[in-house]
């Protein structure tokens, strides 16, 4: 063993069945690994994002999203290595047949020790020839202009009143993140107390609008009802 803190590898448990998830969690770190564990796409999307990953362990099945179209976001953003987990027959020909960028599979029920040695191997063989992992970054869409206070969307304008621009600005600087009308007329507005929820719907409208006569399939800026509004992460 050589000198020095080595750094664990980092595997990312994407399964929604709490018993199998444990098990493979269990089994990670037995190998002295550290298991990162979600159960849909859209929190193990979060935590690439967020953080370096070695390995991604993806069930075929999963709540929000098929392992299989979650297995090619990643490829679009990603070389991380990835090992299938599937329950079906079927799925195993299509993890050969897609040519999905899957690195290995495991047909359920499997042996975890048997999973953490498919795992060792991946990394060892990836070790020399891959650069090291590192978080997914947002490809950013957005750009903000602090001096002429103004937000650039796909390389144009939008021509913001102070307040959209102080509300996406919010947004943008915290992607993601659920804002309430409250939290964004604080942010936003001079005197937050003189105004009524409904003035924040009105300033989204009209960001909509703007960010539509630029690219007309925009969804970003995304309505949580009951909650508020946030910039929607995913491409
Ligand atoms: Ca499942």
């Amino acid at each position: 063993m050589e000198s020095g803190y080595i750094e664990k590898k980092r595997i990312l448990i994407v399964e929604d069945e709490p018993s199998i998830a444990d098990n493979i969690a269990f089994a990670v770190e037995t190998e002295n690994m550290e298991p990162v564990r979600a159960g849909t796409a859209g929190e193990a999307w979060r935590f690439l994002q967020a953080q370096p990953i070695d390995l991604v362990v993806l069930d075929v099945g999963l709540p929000d999203e098929s392992g299989f179209d979650f297995c090619r976001r990643i490829r679009s953003r990603s070389d991380v290595p990835i090992i299938f987990l599937t329950a079906r027959e079927q799925e195993i020909d299509r993890i050969v047949g897609l040519e999905l960028g899957a690195d290995d599979y495991m047909a359920k029920p499997f042996s975890p020790r048997e999973l953490t040695a498919r795992i060792r191997a991946i990394l060892r063989r990836s070790n020399g020839n891959r650069p090291p992992v590192q978080p997914m970054q947002t490809p950013s869409v957005f750009e903000i202009d602090s001096l002429r206070k103004e937000i650039i969307y796909h390389g144009r304008p939008l021509g913001l009143s102070r307040y959209e621009y102080r509300m996406l600005e919010l947004m943008i600087q915290h992607p993601g993140q659920v804002f309430s009308r409250e939290q964004l007329m604080e942010h936003a507005w001079d005197e937050p107390g003189a105004s009524l929820d409904r003035t924040v719907d009105t300033h989204i409208k009209t960001l909509r609008s703007k960010l539509r006569e630029i690219d007309p399939d925009s969804d970003c800026l995304q309505t949580r009802r009951g909650w508020g509004y946030c910039l929607k992460v995913d491409p």
